[in-house]
């Protein structure tokens, strides 16, 4: 069981030793997912890139009240795992071990199936959600929110981000996108979606959200980008943003238009800030 935090606060002795904890610790659902790592146990987790997969995994965590799979564990047992979330947070997971359970070619199947719709959904280099999507929870929500708390959506868009490229070369812009998605992660809300939308441009998602609201966590995020450091020296960079709230009967492509001309606005008054949408009758 883990607190609204992603904290556990109970875990039986097999879970434990699944995921490698010795003691009675209770550490963050991330902790207990490096800690596995780190001592060869708990789930098989097959990338390249640990630290992108983990804070790309992270972001996906309990924005569904629940979801059941078969996983592998490193050691060659299957379990079958169960999330439940609450509405504040808090989450349970049941596990039991399948693995005497015939094995065969389906379950492989499963897994592969899983891991490709994952795919089609995230943004390679990034590792946030890629356009699909990000426009696919868009749209669950626009369906979704009629009588709502309804949500606020930014979109951003680095500043002078060519300027980067043809300073200090393609793989370096590379990075500060990289960079730019790590910071957004870290500093969003739990409930909060990020994807790429194409280029230098990402959407986040608020939900419950005004959009001042919206503009309050993205000033916060804009004061605490750091410098990244590039082969040729240490670079800075913005972003400006462009914000509306959801309003009954609108559709998607009407959010995104509005969201463009704010994101317009913020650019030509200046770049490095955001700007609202205006009402204006679509
Ligand atoms: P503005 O402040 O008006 O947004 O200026 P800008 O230079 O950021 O805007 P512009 O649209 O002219 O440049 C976007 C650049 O982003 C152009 C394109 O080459 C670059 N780009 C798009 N995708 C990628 C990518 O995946 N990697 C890198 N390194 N560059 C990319
Ligand atoms: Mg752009
Ligand atoms: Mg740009």
């Amino acid at each position: 069981m883990y607190d609204q935090d992603d904290v556990l606060c109970f875990a039986n002795l097999a879970f434990r030793q699944v995921f490698g904890l010795t003691g009675d610790e209770l550490v963050s659902w991330t902790e207990l997912v490096r800690i596995a790592r780190s001592k060869g146990a708990g789930t098989h987790v097959q990338t390249e890139n640990f630290e992108q997969w983990l804070m790309s995994t992270k972001s996906r965590r309990g924005k569904q009240p629940f979801r059941a799979f078969e996983t592998n564990l490193n050691d060659g047992r299957w379990l079958w795992m169960t999330e439940t979330f609450d509405a504040e947070g808090w989450s349970i997971s049941m596990a039991p071990d399948i693995s005497r359970l015939q094995a065969n070619d389906h379950r492989l199947m499963r897994l592969d199936r899983d891991i490709a719709i994952r795919t089609s959904t995230t943004d390679e280099l990034t590792g946030c959600m890629n356009r699909r999507g990000i426009l696919v929870e868009l749209g669950k929500l626009v369906a979704s929110s009629q009588a709502e708390a309804g949500f606020a959506l930014a979109l951003l868009d680095i500043d002078y981000f060519k300027q980067v490229n043809d300073t200090y070369g393609h793989p370096a812009g590379d990075a500060v996108l990289c960079h730019f998605v790590e910071h957004l992660h870290s500093r969003i809300r739990s409930k909060d979606l990020l994807g790429r939308y194409g280029g230098e441009e990402f959407l986040v998602i608020f939900p419950g959200c005004s959009n001042l609201d919206a503009v309050t966590i993205l000033e916060t995020i804009r004061q605490t980008i750091a410098p990244i450091s590039l082969e040729g020296g240490e670079v800075s960079y913005n972003f400006s943003a462009g914000i509306t709230n959801f309003k009954i009967n609108e559709t998607v492509d009407q959010m995104l238009k509005q969201a463009d001309r704010a994101l317009y606005a913020a650019k030509q008054e200046g770049r490095g800030r955001s700007c609202i949408t205006k009402q204006t009758p679509s």
